[in-house]
């Protein structure tokens, strides 16, 4: 096999290599995206949550407000009681405190309700925040590995550029442009084996005198459909 030959197949191999580290950092790297969309979506439920329960604590507070003023006019109304004269006035009098009296009970009852709604959400709150604080403790943890994991590539990476530089280096300009532009093309296979008339590559048949040729010359060719570089394997045809 020609020394190009060779030397194309090992740069392939190593740049196959470094196409899967980078698909797999950037895999990583989309997972830490995911983790941290999964905390904020919960956050936005908290504070959505703080929100509402601020409403209602608002509302709750104005009622109570309400509701002493009523009690004020209650007390007022049943301690004008004992010094009134007419039985006119005294039906009055205490038909006002009555009033009170129905008032208090209406904003008692929506006090009520409203300190129902009140924990309701509080619940849900504490649900919200127990689950976030457990996300968080996973996402850290899972964060770190992919942290060491993208270390891990990064190192192993710049290894494998410095063993592509000087590789790429000993193949012919043009022929390392080719290469270069088939393997952006290609998906990653820019030279294969030619075999029993056929590219491995594409898997076409190619034609009887093109590959006897290649046979004969042991050299490089482009498959006539896929345009990948072919080379032969001398032994195994
Ligand atoms: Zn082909």
């Amino acid at each position: 096999m020609k020394e190009e030959v060779q030397l194309l197949i090992d740069l392939q191999e190593l740049d196959q290599h470094i196409i899967k580290g980078r698909k797999q950092q950037e895999q990583l790297r989309k997972e830490q995206a995911r983790l941290a969309v999964q905390a904020d979506k919960l956050r936005a439920v908290i504070d959505q949550l703080d929100e509402q329960i601020a409403t209602v604590e608002a509302e709750c507070g104005e009622t109570s407000k309400a509701l002493a003023l009523e009690q004020e006019n209650v007390a007022k109304a049943e301690a004008r009681l004992p010094e009134i004269k007419t039985q006119k006035e005294y039906l009055a009098v205490l038909k006002e405190a009555d009033t009170a009296k129905k008032q208090c009970k209406d904003l008692q009852e929506k006090i009520d309700a409203s300190q129902e709604v009140l924990q309701e959400l509080q619940d849900n709150r504490d649900e919200k925040q127990q689950q976030l604080e457990e996300l968080q403790q996973n996402n850290d943890s899972r964060s770190n590995e992919i942290e060491a994991e993208l270390v891990k590539i990064d190192k192993s990476l710049s290894s494998e550029d410095n063993k592509r530089e000087r590789l790429a280096k000993k193949v012919p300009e043009q022929l390392r442009k080719t290469y270069d532009i088939l393997l952006q093309r290609r998906n990653g296979v820019a030279i294969v084996e030619a075999r029993r008339y056929t590219c491995l590559g594409c898997n076409m048949h190619l034609p009887p005198q093109f590959f006897n040729n290649m046979l004969k010359h042991q050299g490089l060719d482009n498959c006539p459909h896929c345009n990948r570089l072919l080379y032969i394997q001398p032994q195994e045809n």
